[in-house]
């Protein structure tokens, strides 16, 4: 196994400037799992759902080549719910319910033939839940990257903070990087959160991009300027499953490597919001995925010759 991914699998109900919807599927995992399908097949799942979630996605995600043995499916339980409603400027919301349902006991089990996965991907979930996955693994991975949200920082801040300890890459927002440092400048947050445990830091901006800091070193990637932003849920889990995804592929974990990662974690980003939900990345393409990655190129490279050079 190449990668495993954790995290919610969920529904969602969703409120933007341009549309609302009833319940549908969503949830870290959910993206993570679309989003590094692009990349990779030798992956597998560790989640759970109640009976109520839909047999068909669960079908469609094995499609994908995401093995599923790791999901449960507690019949008699509700799924994970969250329900959003983003400002206008669609780079901020206020999360309106979080029922955590069969979250609320779940205990993750990775199943045998994925304890040796060489890349571990700890999506958005309650921070005691992914310290339990990372012990379950036989082998350390060569990359273990975890997302998270203000939620947790909010009631789990000193689980999340042991979790520090034991990754790699942190990948959390501009707000949530301010939340846990405590410092408004965010190269300053970069420095302290470092200090915390992870190798490298990426900090999500929404439209405005991401940036990678490791001790060193800093990189930016820019968010590609999009026409119409439908809706932006699952956009930065869909960004670490193109990240990580990426990264698998390749087996690379060099500097020089994550910086194309980002590019294309960003540019599976810029997909996801483009409808709602999950529904974009479906029935997506290698070769839109190819023209995309070109669109990012073309929008940053120039060309400059130092007079002192
Ligand atoms: P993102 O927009 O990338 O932050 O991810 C949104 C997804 O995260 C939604 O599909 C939700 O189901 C899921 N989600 C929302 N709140 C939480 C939470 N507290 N823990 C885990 N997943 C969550």
């Amino acid at each position: 196994m190449s990668l495993l991914a954790v995290g919610t699998v969920a529904f969602d109900a969703i409120e933007t400037p341009f549309g609302k919807t009833d319940k549908i599927v969503g949830g870290a995992a959910t993206f993570i799992c679309l989003s590094a399908s692009q990349f990779t097949h030798k992956m597998g799942l560790v989640s759970v759902v109640g009976g109520d979630f839909p047999k068909e996605t669960i079908e469609l995600l094995k499609q994908k080549g995401v093995n599923m043995d790791g999901l449960q499916i507690k019949e008699n339980e509700k799924t994970f719910f969250w329900s959003g409603k983003y400002h206008n400027d669609m780079n901020s919301r206020d999360t309106i319910d979080t029922q955590l349902n069969v979250l609320a006991d779940f205990v993750p089990v990775v199943p045998e033939e994925m304890r040796n996965a060489e890349f571990l991907m700890l999506g958005n979930l309650m921070p005691k839940l992914q310290l339990d996955v990372i012990k379950q693994m036989t082998t350390r991975p060569k990359l273990i990257v975890l997302d998270t949200m203000n939620f947790w920082m909010d009631i789990a801040m000193d689980d999340l903070i042991e979790n520090l300890k034991h990754i790699d890459v942190l990948t959390i927002n501009d707000g949530e990087a301010r939340q846990l440092s405590g410092e408004y400048s965010l190269v300053k947050a970069a420095q302290k959160i470092l200090k915390m445990g992870p190798k490298y830091l990426i900090i999500k901006k929404g439209e405005h991009g991401a940036l990678l800091f490791n001790k060193e070193q800093v990189f930016f990637a820019p968010a590609l300027p999009l026409e119409d932003v439908f809706d932006p849920t699952g956009a930065g889990d869909t960004f670490a499953g193109g990240f990580i995804g990426y990264l698998a592929s390749t087996k690379d974990i060099s500097f020089e490597n994550m910086k194309r990662a980002i590019i294309y974690g960003s540019a599976m980003a810029s997909f996801c919001v483009e409808k709602f939900g999950t529904e974009r990345l479906l029935n997506l393409t290698s070769t839109e995925v190819e023209e995309r990655i070109q669109e990012f190129v073309d929008l940053v490279q120039f060309d400059i010759s130092l007079v002192n050079e």
